[in-house]
């Protein structure tokens, strides 16, 4: 059996709807900012619960324009986890702010324990990230950033719907940034960002800075980027945006299924999810991910038998050639370390099938001798 971990193709098989639409919008010809874009940021802020939703070009944008917005430039510092992905810190290095790590723990969540730690004058902001699809310690984060004056981006670009306490992901901090790059809950035909928040001001910002700081046709009122979200992709957004509660229900059975498949094989140790089941606290499992001993031998088992796993991240961020100049000594983010030698990625997504889930365990048992 193959178990394939992108689900793109099941995903799009049947998009004769979405074929319609694009006909009526290029006949239309409405390409940069039309109506479809608006359409699609309501129907984005109404599945997050937010006021506000602003469509721009990538996930990665949607972390660098709340920044801009907020002045965050040359001489500011913005702390994030030390366990992200690679666009966490590029869109903080954009503005010409420095990019501070704190560590991880094992909800992969950035440690609150040790963010004050990592406050300066030069402080400017938290961007934590809720990475797989659970939530950062939203509680504790916003109530350190609100003790230090500081203000809260929310890389929220792995998951959409989470949820703490009742209270969704990217509607904690000022702002909060989505991808729809394929490989996200939601996906697009290619790149696409979504920004949130409840905050006339940084909705105002986020638009000028989008589109060449301008404020109407004829008048630049700050220095801005072109960083539409197409009108194509918007089309497909729409489409997907309205299945993304299904899209997130089949996310959480999933896991549960494999949780229950590996409850009692003692080398495998699942994360410490800080979404217990309940109706006020989510994670969405943008993937399943789980520590594992003999990491390396039971990737290689199991892409020997047909299952696409992967490990997110392999190499930790401050360790890559591109950040080396932070200066941070090897060992600086030792959970952040021990977390890239040992956890390991399997699919979560809504096309997968319950045999596919069954052979995984079987697979990843059998390699145990369980
Ligand atoms: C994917 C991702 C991004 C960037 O999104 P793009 O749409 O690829 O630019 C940022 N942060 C995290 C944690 C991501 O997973």
């Amino acid at each position: 059996m193959k178990v394939r971990y992108s689900p793109l193709e099941q995903q799009f098989a049947d998009v004769d709807d979405v074929f319609d639409e694009l006909k009526a919008l290029v006949r239309s010809t409405d390409f940069t900012l039309g109506t479809v874009v608006g359409e699609f940021e309501e129907m984005f802020a109404a599945a997050v619960g937010s006021k506000y939703a602003i469509g721009v070009g990538s996930g990665t944008d949607a972390l660098k324009i709340p920044l801009k917005a907020l002045g965050i430039g040359p001489g500011d510092e913005v702390i994030t986890a030390a366990n992200t992905f690679y666009a966490t810190a590029g869109a903080i290095a954009e503005t010409g702010a420095r990019i501070v790590f704190v560590d991880c723990d094992d909800t992969f969540g950035i440690d609150p324990d040790l963010i004050e730690a990592a406050i300066t004058p030069r402080t400017k902001a938290i961007m934590p990230v809720h990475l797989t699809g659970d939530m950062a310690n939203m509680t504790r984060i916003t109530g350190i950033a609100e003790k230090h004056g500081l203000k809260v981006v929310e890389d929220a670009c792995q998951s959409l719907l989470a949820k703490e306490a009742g209270r969704p992901a990217g509607t904690w901090g000022i702002a909060g940034g989505f991808s729809m790059h394929p490989l996200k809950i939601i996906n697009v035909w290619g790149d696409a960002g979504v920004i949130v928040t409840d905050d006339p001001e940084m909705d105002r910002m986020c638009r000028l800075l989008r589109n060449h700081g301008l404020r109407n046709r004829d008048e630049m009122e700050i220095l801005g980027y072109n960083t539409r979200l197409d009108s194509v992709q918007a089309v497909v957004g729409k489409w997907i945006v309205a299945k993304v509660g299904d899209i997130v229900a089949a996310r959480i059975r999933n896991a549960a299924r494999y949780d229950a498949g590996f409850a009692d094989v003692p080398e495998i140790t699942l994360p410490v999810r800080r979404a217990v089941k309940g109706e006020s606290e989510r994670s969405v499992y943008l993937n399943y991910v789980v520590f594992a001993e003999r990491r390396d031998e039971l990737l290689s088992h199991c892409q020997a038998n047909g299952i696409d796993a992967k490990v997110h991240y392999p190499i930790a961020l401050y360790k890559q050639d591109a950040l080396r100049h932070l200066g941070y000594e090897d060992g600086a983010f030792p959970v952040t370390d021990r977390h890239a030698e040992t956890i390991i990625s399997f699919p979560a997504d809504q096309h997968l099938t319950a045999e596919q889930i069954d052979y995984l365990i079987g697979v990843v048992r059998e390699f145990y001798g369980r």
